[in-house]
C-alpha cells in the first residue's frame, strides 16, 4: 500500500515475540524518528519536540512504508502458503469443520477462520453482520514519493495544521517518504478515477503553503491512496464456533493514536499463545476474546475522541490532563508479551 505507517513500542514487541529479530530487519528499512515539528499551514513552526519513545519504552517510533512492511512480513511464510486473488464471500461451519467460500467459485475447508480482512471485513459480515463501517467525517489521501532531504530532515516528523485540515510528511526509509493529507468533509464518496482523485486533493489543499502543494503536484495520480476515515463500534465478542475476528475486522479504529497495526500486532500474538496454551479450540478463542476485547474497545474510544481533536488549533488538542495522557499513553505502549502485567486492563493499570 502506498502508505507510510508508525510502528510504536507495544506493536513492535509483538512482532519481535512472533519473529525474533525481525524488528531489527524493520529497522533497517524504515525510520527511527528522533523528533516531530508542529508547523501551520503556512509553514511556520510552532514548536518541536525531540521524541522520547526510545528512552521510555525501550523502543523506537518506527516509520516505515505499509508496502516494505508486508513484505518483510511474507518473506517469513513459505511462499506457498499464501493465495492471493481470493475474496471471501462467507462461509459455513459445523462442529467438525469451517468451509470458506471464495468468489472465484474455490473453498477451503479448516479448523479455524481468522477473519483478519479489514474494515469492511466479509468475514465479520457473516459473522456479526453489523452493517457498513462509520465514517468518521475525514477524508485522507496519502502517497509515497521520492525522499527529499529539503522538505524533511531525517529522523523527523513533520505535522501541519491548517483550517479543518492536516499533512504529514513521513520520511518512510530506503530513498522514500510518505505525505499525508487529511480534511474534515461531509463528503466521503470516493473519485471515480485516480485523475479526479488528484484534482480534488490538489482543490481542497490548495491554500496551503509549499511545499505541500508542489508535492502533491508532483505525485503520480495512480500513487495516490484515497479513503475515507472510518470505524466501528466496539464488539462484546469476536469468536463464535470456529471463526474469529483480528486488526481491522474486529476492532477498527480512527487513526489519531496510530494503534490500528499496533494493536493488530497484539492480536495475532495473543491468538498464536491461546491456540498454544489451551487444549481446545473453544477454550483458547474464548481466552483470546477476554485478552483483547477490552483493550482494543478503550483504545477504540480514545482514538474516535482524539480524533475529533485532531482538527482543533494546537492549543485545545487535548481534553485529558497531561498525567491522565500519559497514564494512559504507559498503559498502551507498555504492552509487553514476555510480561503478564499486559493483561491488566486500563483501569486496573491507573489504580496500580
Ligand atoms: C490514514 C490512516 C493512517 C493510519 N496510520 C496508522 C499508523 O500510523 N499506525 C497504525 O498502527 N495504524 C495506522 N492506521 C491503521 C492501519 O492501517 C490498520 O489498522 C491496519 O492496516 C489493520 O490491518 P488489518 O490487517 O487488520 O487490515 P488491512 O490492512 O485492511 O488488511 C486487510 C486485508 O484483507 C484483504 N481483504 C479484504 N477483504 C477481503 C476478502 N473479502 N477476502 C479476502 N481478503 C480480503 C485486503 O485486501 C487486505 O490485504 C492508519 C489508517 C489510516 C486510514
Amino acid at each position: 500500500m502506498g502508505a507510510g505507517l508508525g510502528l510504536q513500542p507495544n506493536g513492535l514487541r509483538c512482532l519481535d515475540a512472533i519473529k525474533p529479530g525481525i524488528v531489527d530487519t524493520l529497522k533497517c528499512s524504515g525510520c527511527q524518528v528522533q523528533r516531530v515539528t508542529l508547523k501551520t499551514s503556512a509553514g511556520e513552526t510552532i514548536r518541536t519536540r525531540e521524541s522520547t519513545m526510545m528512552e521510555k519504552y525501550g523502543q523506537p517510533l518506527l516509520i516505515i512504508w505499509w508496502w516494505r512492511l508486508q513484505q518483510i512480513l511474507a518473506s517469513e511464510l513459505p511462499p506457498e502458503v499464501i493465495h492471493l486473488n481470493h475474496r471471501c464471500i462467507g462461509f459455513e461451519q459445523n462442529e467438525n469443520n469451517i468451509v470458506t467460500h471464495f468468489d472465484n467459485g474455490k473453498t477451503a475447508q479448516a479448523d479455524l477462520l481468522i477473519g483478519a480482512d479489514g474494515v469492511n471485513s466479509a468475514v465479520r459480515k457473516t459473522l456479526i453482520g453489523d452493517g457498513i463501517p462509520r465514517y468518521v467525517g475525514s477524508m485522507s489521501w496519502r502517497a509515497v514519493v521520492n525522499y527529499q532531504d529539503e522538505l524533511l530532515p531525517l529522523n523527523e516528523v513533520i505535522l501541519m495544521k491548517g483550517e479543518e485540515s492536516i499533512v504529514y510528511l513521513l520520511n518512510v526509509g530506503e530513498g522514500n517518504m510518505s505525505w499525508l493529507a487529511r480534511k474534515l468533509l461531509p463528503d466521503s464518496t470516493l473519485s471515480s478515477t485516480f485523475a479526479e482523485a488528484k484534482s480534488r486533493v490538489l482543490r481542497e489543499f490548495a491554500n496551503w503553503m509549499e511545499p505541500v502543494r508542489s508535492l502533491i503536484a508532483q505525485t503520480t495520480p495512480e500513487r495516490i491512496l484515497e479513503g475515507p476515515i472510518c470505524d466501528r463500534l466496539a464488539l462484546k465478542q469476536w469468536s463464535y464456533g470456529r471463526v474469529t475476528l483480528l486488526g481491522d475486522a474486529a476492532h477498527p479504529m480512527a487513526p489519531s493514536a496510530g494503534q490500528g497495526a499496533n494493536t493488530t500486532f497484539e492480536d495475532a500474538y495473543e491468538l498464536a499463545e491461546c491456540l498454544y496454551n489451551y487444549p481446545d479450540l473453544q477454550t483458547a478463542l474464548a481466552n483470546y476474546d477476554n485478552r483483547r476485547i477490552q483493550r482494543t474497545a478503550i483504545i477504540q474510544t480514545r482514538s474516535a475522541e482524539g480524533e475529533k481533536r485532531y482538527y482543533q488549533p494546537t492549543q485545545q488538542t487535548n481534553q485529558h490532563s497531561p498525567q491522565a495522557f500519559e497514564e494512559f499513553q504507559n498503559w498502551v505502549y507498555d504492552y509487553d508479551p514476555n510480561s503478564d502485567s499486559r493483561l491488566k486492563l486500563w483501569q486496573e493499570t491507573v489504580a496500580v
